[in-house]
């Protein structure tokens, strides 16, 4: 059976990732003591063991690659908002930046110890691409963050293409957004869906928003995360767009939203423009050619766009009933 480490593990995608992977994985994890999800997942996933560790600590993150000497590593840990690293671009830079390479060094050098192959995932995102001067965008695509966030994982990005070249197995998902009714509320999609469900069963409220304009190609989160295991097990390790192909508006989302939720045309009068969610500077158009993930891993998104949406106001419909 083999042995995995996730890093992030009580995130969105770690969650998913668990329940990918189980019950034929060793499945460890990375949890800093001041995590607030830590008890709810442990609840949630007993057969999970959890190691502490922060990202911070270079040292602590060397000792449970070394302690567990998995034979594949996620490494979906960091700062994971964009707004919040324009609050914090330096602690963006050591946790999603710095923190991904200290843990591919230490797979480097568990590999050379071991002589067994060592699978590291970093979870790349198309932040990298900011205001990309072509879409879709695919491996090839210029890297040319506009965020702290996207300039921190294209460090990551970049070291995990350096030392792939030196023997690291490992491969970069470059991830497009993915959503999922575990979204936090601070992501575009669930501050939507948890809103449209309220002005759903009260007929009354708006919906804040920054750039209605802003266009992403949102995937379903699971989907996302299958498609970090193939990477992980296939024979070459490589770069891989991981998309639906797909662009949408925030304009577009939030219609869609209301409309689940029961608002019907009256939706525009729930949707506000507030500046104080604009960002400095948004990457526009953010939208993925998969091709090589479908051509290589075999892998294909599962669920649309109207579909998350769907489940998502569902979800929150739910909440709100229960
Ligand atoms: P991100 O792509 O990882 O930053 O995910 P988000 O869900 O936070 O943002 C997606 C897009 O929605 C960005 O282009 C934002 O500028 C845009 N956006 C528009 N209004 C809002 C808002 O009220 N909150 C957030 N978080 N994003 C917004």
């Amino acid at each position: 059976m083999p042995r995995a480490l996730i890093t992030g593990i009580t995130g969105q995608d770690g969650g998913y990732l668990v329940e990918r992977l189980a019950p034929d994985t060793e499945l460890h994890g990375l949890v800093h003591d001041a995590d607030p999800a830590r008890d709810e997942f442990v609840a949630r996933y007993p057969e999970v063991v959890l190691h502490r560790g922060d990202l911070a600590d270079d040292d602590s993150l060397r000792a449970v690659v070394d302690e567990v000497e998995p034979a594949e590593i996620y490494n979906l840990a960091g700062i994971s908002s964009v707004a919040l690293s324009w609050e914090k671009p330096a602690l963006t830079g050591r946790l999603s930046g710095q923190a991904a390479v200290v843990l591919m060094e230490a797979a480097r050098a568990l590999q050379e110890r071991s002589g067994a192959r060592v699978a590291f995932v970093q979870a790349s995102s198309a932040e990298m691409f900011g205001q990309a001067a072509t879409a879709p965008q695919d491996e090839q695509t210029p890297i040319a963050p506009v965020s702290p966030y996207g300039a921190a994982k294209a460090y990551a990005h970049q070291m995990a293409g350096v030392l792939r070249r030196h023997g690291l197995y490992a491969s970069s998902c470059i991830l497009y957004n993915h959503e999922s009714p575990r979204r936090p509320l601070q992501f575009v999609t669930r501050k939507i869906t948890a809103a449209a469900a309220e002005i759903g069963r009260t007929g009354s409220g708006v919906i804040r928003l920054g750039n209605l304009e802003a266009r992403r190609d949102w995937g379903w989160a699971p989907d996302y995360v299958d498609a970090m295991v193939r990477a992980a097990r296939h024979a070459e390790a490589g770069d891989f767009v991981v998309a639906t192909g797909e662009t949408h508006s925030v304009a577009e989302f939030a219609e869609a939203a209301l409309r689940r939720a029961g608002v019907g045309d009256a939706w525009r009068d729930h949707v506000e423009v507030d500046p104080a969610f604009f960002r400095p500077v948004d990457a526009a158009v953010l939208v993925g050619d998969a091709t090589k993930a479908r051509r290589e891993l075999g892998w294909a998104p599962t669920v649309g766009f109207a579909e998350v949406v769907g489940r998502m106001v569902d979800h929150d419909l739910a909440l709100l009933d229960s």
